[in-house]
C-alpha cells in the first residue's frame, strides 16, 4: 500500500488509472468503475465497501486527536467543550475526504483479493 497512490486518488493496482473522478472537490462522489488504464475492478462485490467505514472510523478518530492537540495550543483548559466543537467541525469539514480516502485504503488493502 503506497501512502502517495492513496493521497493522489491512483489506482491500487497500477499507480496510473483514477479512483474517483472528483477526489478534492465537494458535492457527490462519482468513483469509477473500473480503472481505465489496467481495468482493475473497483466496485467488486456489493456490500464490499461496508468495510472502509471501519477505515473511516480510524481516520476520523486520527483526525479528532490532531485537532485535539491542535486545539490545546489555543484552548488551555484540559476539558474544555470548545475543544469538543472544534473537533466536530473539524470532522465535519473532512467527512467527504474521509469517504473517498476510505475506499481507497479499503481497495487498496484488498486488492489482491
Ligand atoms: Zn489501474
Amino acid at each position: 500500500m503506497k501512502l502517495f497512490n492513496i493521497l493522489k486518488n491512483k489506482c491500487p493496482n497500477c499507480s496510473k488509472g483514477e479512483v474517483f473522478t472528483n477526489l478534492y472537490s465537494l458535492g457527490i462522489p462519482k468513483m469509477n468503475d473500473s480503472c481505465k488504464k489496467c481495468g482493475f475492478n473497483y466496485t467488486r462485490e456489493p456490500g464490499f465497501f461496508w468495510g472502509a467505514m471501519y477505515v473511516s472510523y480510524a481516520l476520523a478518530v486520527a483526525e479528532s486527536i490532531v485537532t485535539f492537540i491542535i486545539s490545546s495550543f489555543f484552548l488551555t483548559e484540559l476539558f474544555d467543550l470548545k475543544k469538543i466543537m472544534v473537533i466536530a467541525i473539524v470532522l465535519l469539514l473532512l467527512a467527504p475526504l474521509n469517504m473517498r480516502f476510505s475506499r481507497i485504503i479499503w481497495l487498496s488493502l484488498f486488492k489482491n483479493s
